[in-house]
């Protein structure tokens, strides 16, 4: 996708501040955290959201896997930490490559807002 940011931060073109990256995902740290830790985990492939991928089994197992290395390298795999995915505007899905923020080092409540 040309016009899509996340495509374009995947390839380098616009900078992003990379913690982990492997041949399938990417994560970055969020430009407006909302935790001491926010990352945002992305495919490289380009998919909108749940609805374009979850037959993808794959992809979105892999966005989990690095999740899940991030929220480790974070020092979050024993505090706990959130994985998030915001799927339509309705929820506040901003950017329309699918993602999951992992949000940690701070007090949550439940459920979300
Ligand atoms: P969404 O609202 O779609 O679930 O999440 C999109 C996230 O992308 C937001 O938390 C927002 O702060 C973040 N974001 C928006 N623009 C940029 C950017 O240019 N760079 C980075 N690193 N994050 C961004
Ligand atoms: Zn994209």
């Amino acid at each position: 996708m040309t016009d899509c940011l996340f495509c374009k931060i995947v390839a380098k073109e616009i900078p992003g501040t990379v913690v982990a990256e492997n041949e399938h995902a990417v994560a970055f740290r969020d430009i407006h955290p909302g935790a001491p830790t926010h990352v945002l985990v992305v495919p490289r492939k380009h998919v909108v959201n749940l609805n374009d991928a979850a037959d993808d089994h794959e992809l979105v197992g892999r966005v989990l896997q690095l999740a899940r290395d991030v929220a480790k390298s974070e020092g979050l795999a024993d505090k706990g930490y959130r994985v998030v995915m915001n799927n339509g505007a309705g929820v506040g899905q901003s950017v329309f490559h699918l993602h999951v923020h992992v949000l940690g080092g701070r007090a949550m409540s439940w459920p979300p807002g």
